[in-house]
Formats: C-alpha cells, sequence, structure tokens
C-alpha cells in the first residue's frame, strides 16, 4: 500500500521525497488498516464470547457511542453517536458489546443506512431479541469540506425492528431515554 499512497501523493502534484513527506506513506498505511480493521473482525464471535442467559426482558439502552467511520463514496470520515437498545429473550450480552459491535461495523467503508442497519439487524438474529433499536446521528467530512450541504447539519438513522416497530409506547421509551442528558 506504501507504494500506491507514495503515486499518489506524486498524483496530486506533491514530491514524495520531501522531507515531511518521507513517512507519510507508511503512516497513512497504518491509519488506513486501523480504520478498516472491522473487515478483520467478526461480528459473532463478538457477540457469542460474551453471551449470557437471563431472564430479563426489559429494554437495555448504550447511548452515546462515539463512533469514526469512512464514507465509502469519497473515503472520508463520518462520525458522531450510536445509540443502541434491544429487549432481550432469554439472551443477554454484555454491556461492552454493544460498543463494539458499532466498532466491527464502523471501522470499514460505509454508508450510513448500512452501518446502522447491519447493528441493528445482528443484535436481534444472535440474540433472538424482541426487537431492537439503532439510531445514528453523524456528521459527514465529505458534505461539510467539499461544501454540497449547510455546515452544520447532521444527518440521523434509524433502524427500528421488533417490538421497537410495532409498539409506540417501546418507541417513545427509547426516543425519551436516548434524548436524555448525560
Ligand atoms: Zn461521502
Amino acid at each position: 500500500m506504501e507504494e500506491q499512497i507514495r503515486s499518489i501523493l506524486k498524483t496530486i502534484g506533491e514530491d514524495p521525497d520531501r522531507e515531511g513527506l518521507l513517512r507519510t506513506p507508511q503512516r497513512v498505511s497504518q491509519a488506513l488498516e486501523f480504520l478498516t480493521q472491522g473487515y478483520r473482525m467478526d461480528p459473532e464471535k463478538v457477540i457469542n464470547d460474551a453471551l449470557f442467559t437471563e431472564d430479563y426482558e426489559e429494554m437495555i439502552v448504550q447511548k452515546d457511542i462515539d463512533f469514526y467511520s469512512l464514507c465509502e463514496h469519497h473515503m472520508l470520515p463520518f462520525f458522531g453517536k450510536a445509540h443502541v437498545a434491544y429487549i432481550p429473550h432469554h439472551k443477554i450480552v454484555g454491556i461492552s458489546k454493544l460498543a463494539r459491535l458499532v466498532d466491527v461495523y464502523s471501522r470499514r467503508l460505509q454508508v450510513q443506512e448500512r452501518l446502522t442497519n447491519q447493528i441493528a439487524t445482528i443484535i436481534m438474529e444472535k440474540l433472538d431479541a424482541l426487537g431492537d433499536a439503532v439510531v445514528i446521528e453523524a456528521e459527514h467530512l465529505c458534505m461539510r469540506m467539499r461544501g454540497i450541504q449547510k455546515q452544520n447539519s447532521f444527518v440521523i438513522t434509524s433502524t427500528l425492528l421488533g417490538a421497537f416497530r410495532t409498539r409506540q409506547e417501546t418507541r417513545n421509551e427509547f426516543m425519551t431515554l436516548i434524548r436524555q442528558k448525560g
């Protein structure tokens, strides 16, 4: 990858041999590898490693999970907060794993809609949950830096499954919880 970064530097009009850029191909390669490590992580394994049987059927919410992703159209960052909730049905997963799942899917080339869907779908499938919900609020540098949209706009996406889709009370409870500060 370093050779390719060198040729990109030349293509944009830079001199990859000047002092400040000497180690840039190596740094960019390492950064890209880190930012795309989700491809080398297995979401099923993340869940299965921390799955417990528990007679609990109330809503579990983890909100304000920071995430950083790269948009697949421009390979520029989009980032913000993810809110994840589910209602278990005999099976619960270690709470830190919800944030881990967000990492698994965000550290890839993504579009925000698919990121939201993938997190919701894997929790629903692997936990056999009564329902789950994922809301993501993000800002996209490909919009801001390229000046296409309003500078301070956020994009909000949501996927609601099971009880979160069918029961308005459940949906309202979730929305109230994620809007509370602190
Ligand atoms: Zn983009």
